[in-house]
C-alpha cells in the first residue's frame, strides 16, 4: 500500500483553488494511494506577523473531516497540518497545534528567525559560503525544534538545496554532516520521524529531500521512523513519485512508513 503523507489543499496560502479536500482524496484513490494526509500550511510566524493570507484552520479541518467520511471505504485520510517555525512563537504554535484533533503533524522550517523563507531569497546573487552559513543556522533551528511537543515528522531537511539547484548551482552537503548527525540523534531521541519529500523528484531536480546518502546516514544512526510525501498542492500531483521514494527508502534499509491517526501510531509496510 502506498502512502502520501504531505499534501496541501486550497486552504494553504499557496494551494491551488481547485485543490479541495474532496478533490485531493479522490485523486489519491485514483492514484492507488491507501493512506493520505492533508497537511495545510500553518506558518506560525506567517500567521502571527501577518505575512501570509489568513489560514482558516477550522474550515481546513472541517473540509478534511468531510472528505475523510466521504472516502472512508476507500482511503485512510489523516487530518493534519504542516506546522512551520513553531519556536518563533511557541505559545501561539501550541494553540494552533491544539486547536483541532489533528491526526498527523508535520514539523517544518522554511525560514530562519528574522530571515525570509528560503523560497524568497536571491540565491543567484549569494556566495556558496554565505549560503552555507544560512543553512547551518537552519539546521541549528531544526535541532532545537524537534523537541516541540506533538510533532510527528520533520519535513524536507534539505529544503535550501532545492533553491540552490534552482539557481543552477551544485551544493555540497558534506560540511553540514556534523549537524545532520546531531539532528538525526535528536529525531531518534524524540521519536520524531524523518520525511522523504519527493516533490523534487517529480519536479525534475533529480534528488529527493533528503537524498540517498543522508537517508543512509539516518539509518546508520538507528533511525527507523520515516514518512513520505509528494507535497502536492493540487489534485493532479497527489501520489507523484511516491513509488520512487518508496523504492529509495527500501534500498536504504527501511521497510515501513510510520503514520498517526487519532493519537495512535501505525505502520504501513513499504511495497514497490
Ligand atoms: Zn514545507
Ligand atoms: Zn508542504
Amino acid at each position: 500500500m502506498l502512502c502520501d503523507l504531505h499534501t496541501h489543499t486550497h486552504h494553504s496560502f499557496d494551494g491551488f483553488p481547485h485543490a479541495t479536500a474532496h478533490a485531493m482524496a479522490k485523486a489519491a484513490v485514483d492514484a492507488g494511494i491507501g493512506v493520505l494526509a492533508l497537511t495545510d500550511h500553518c506558518e506560525v510566524n506567517g500567521q502571527v506577523q501577518g505575512l501570509y493570507a489568513h489560514f482558516d484552520q477550522a474550515a481546513s479541518f472541517a473540509e478534511a473531516t468531510a472528505a475523510r467520511d466521504a472516502f472512508a471505504d476507500r482511503l485512510t485520510l489523516l487530518r493534519g497540518i504542516e506546522l512551520g517555525q513553531p519556536l518563533e512563537h511557541p505559545e501561539e504554535a501550541l494553540a494552533m497545534r491544539e486547536a483541532h484533533d489533528y491526526d498527523f503533524v508535520i514539523l517544518s522550517l522554511h525560514n530562519i528567525p528574522d530571515v525570509p523563507d528560503f523560497y524568497l531569497l536571491r540565491t543567484d546573487r549569494m556566495s556558496e559560503q554565505h549560503y552555507h552559513k544560512l543553512y547551518d543556522r537552519l539546521l541549528d533551528e531544526m535541532i532545537r525544534s524537534v523537541s516541540f511537543p506533538g510533532v510527528h515528522t520533520l519535513a524536507h531537511v534539505t529544503y535550501p538545496v532545492r533553491y540552490w539547484a534552482e539557481a543552477g548551482k551544485q551544493f555540497d552537503l558534506a560540511p553540514h554532516y556534523p549537524r545532520f548527525m546531531r539532528l538525526f540523534e535528536a529525531l531518534c531521541k524524540q521519536g520524531v520521524a524523518l520525511e522523504v519529500n519527493v516533490s523534487t523528484l517529480w519536479k525534475g531536480y533529480g534528488f529527493a529531500m533528503p537524498d540517498r546518502e543522508l537517508l543512509q546516514l539516518y539509518r546508520s544512526f538507528g533511525g527507523e521512523l520515516v514518512t513520505i510525501g509528494s507535497d502536492a498542492h493540487a489534485p493532479e500531483n497527489v501520489g507523484n513519485c511516491i513509488s520512487d521514494g518508496a523504492r529509495l527508502l527500501r534500498e536504504c534499509g527501511f521497510d515501513k512508513i510510520v503514520a498517526y491517526k487519532e493519537g495512535k501510531q501505525f505502520f504501513v509496510p513499504i511495497t514497490e
